[in-house]
């Protein structure tokens, strides 16, 4: 394995780093997180709670603690120890998770430690509403989000990635609705592994996915493009591999109810970061991370992870001055330590800091020292940008 994250240098810049966030965050209210464009109501959208509202009253501004963190705040990290996709134990774990009863025992495993330790989730979850949608995001496992999609006006309702199905049926009991669909956006067993308990308590549910990810229970294939209606609710499902092979991301229609696109992202996108690339070259997800960034700056971002500290403490290592990063990073740490959920985020907004969408950027092709080759197709040149944006990230460990 490369040590280039361990290298002095990175540890000086993170060290860096860090003293320049102490300046920040002490100077006061300037410093303060703004309240992020995705509170804000898209025109037209009447939103009856708002999913990222602030308590009222002032606010404690984070002060450097453990690790450069205030206390009570943890990264949340993207890979345990042991699990580097880059050496070929890891390579051989992924062989064994995806293709043989082990993920499943792993999955169960996870499920139960994760019960264990966070009875209640290991979030703060609000729901998003906008007239006759309701958006309930749903924590599972240690860092997973499950999704809720409701039509409030006929009760009927979708889960995306209901991978512990606990929670989800909780979920829809509380809510009192009746589940009609299943969205996966992958075979992942933290993604697809309640897929089989629900359908047994709800006959009636299909599970949809691709045909071409092994996904557990599934009952209606998808192919590209295709909408499904879940009542007066209308989803596509967009084919976006790199992930897996078969990986989809599913979008809600907001139009209909005066609200933006809601992309359901699985593991293609997270809030500054994107997936692993398992089963498909930066090629492959250079080309489906352009598809999702198609679908227009206002659409709101659903990711299907809790990552947002540590892929923005990450990004701010290749970034250096880039004042949005900051701001969101801020934002992101007061959140986290009141353990609240960091999504929706908007598309327009991933564009000013998420490394992995900024492939274009002569900023960060200077931090990463790439020069597009004389003759080299500009796509040729983002995707080898993403790849090392990507192996730097497989590398990275937050401190
Ligand atoms: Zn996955």
């Amino acid at each position: 394995m490369p040590r280039g994250c361990r290298a002095p240098a990175r540890i000086a810049m993170a060290a860096a780093l860090g003293s320049l966030r102490g300046l920040l965050l002490a100077a006061g209210p300037a410093a303060r997180p703004a309240r992020p464009r995705c509170c804000l109501p898209p025109p037209g959208t009447r939103l009856l709670r708002q999913s990222c509202r602030r308590p009222a009253g002032p606010q404690p501004g984070p002060e450097p603690g453990q690790g450069g963190l205030p206390e009570g705040v943890e990264y949340i990290p993207t890979r345990k120890k042991g699990k580097n996709p880059m050496k070929p134990v890891g390579v051989a774990w992924y062989s064994l998770y995806t293709r043989t009863r082990l993920g499943y025992l792993f999955y169960q495993r996870q499920v139960r430690k994760a019960r264990e330790r966070y009875p209640h989730g290991h979030s703060v979850s609000q729901p998003c509403c906008f007239s006759g949608v309701k958006i309930l995001p749903i924590p599972v496992l240690s860092n997973n989000y499950s999704y809720l999609v409701i039509d409030t006006s006929s009760g009927r309702a979708a889960a995306i990635d209901p991978s512990d199905p606990l929670a989800v049926q909780a979920a829809i009991e509380k809510e009192g609705v009746m589940l009609e669909a299943i969205f996966c956006t992958h075979k992942h067993w933290d993604h697809s592994g309640g897929n089989a308990e629900l359908c047994q308590q709800h006959s009636s549910c299909k599970v949809y996915g691709s045909a071409l990810d092994s996904i557990p229970d599934l009952t209606n294939p998808l192919t590209d493009r295709e909408k499904v209606s879940v009542g007066c609710l209308t989803f596509q499902a967009l084919a976006t591999p790199g992930h897996t092979v078969g990986h989809m991301v599913y979008v809600l229609d907001g139009e209909p109810f005066g609200g933006p696109p809601c992309l359901f992202s699985g593991d293609l996108l997270f809030l500054s970061g994107c997936g692993r690339l398992f089963e498909g070259s930066a090629e492959t997800m250079l080309a489906s991370l352009d598809l999702a960034m198609g679908l227009g700056e206002d659409t709101l971002l659903w990711p299907g992870h809790e990552y947002a500290l540590e892929c923005l403490t990450f990004a701010s290592l290749l970034e250096l001055d880039n004042p949005a990063l900051d701001q969101k990073w801020r934002w992101v740490m007061q959140q986290r330590q009141e353990k609240r959920i960091t999504c929706p985020s908007t598309l327009g907004e991933e564009q000013t800091y998420n490394p992995f969408l900024r492939t274009h950027r002569p900023e960060l092709h200077t931090a990463l020292g790439l020069r597009q080759g004389a003759g080299e197709h500009p796509n040729a040149f983002r995707a080898r940008v993403l790849k090392e944006v990507r192996r730097r990230k497989d590398l990275y460990k937050a401190p």
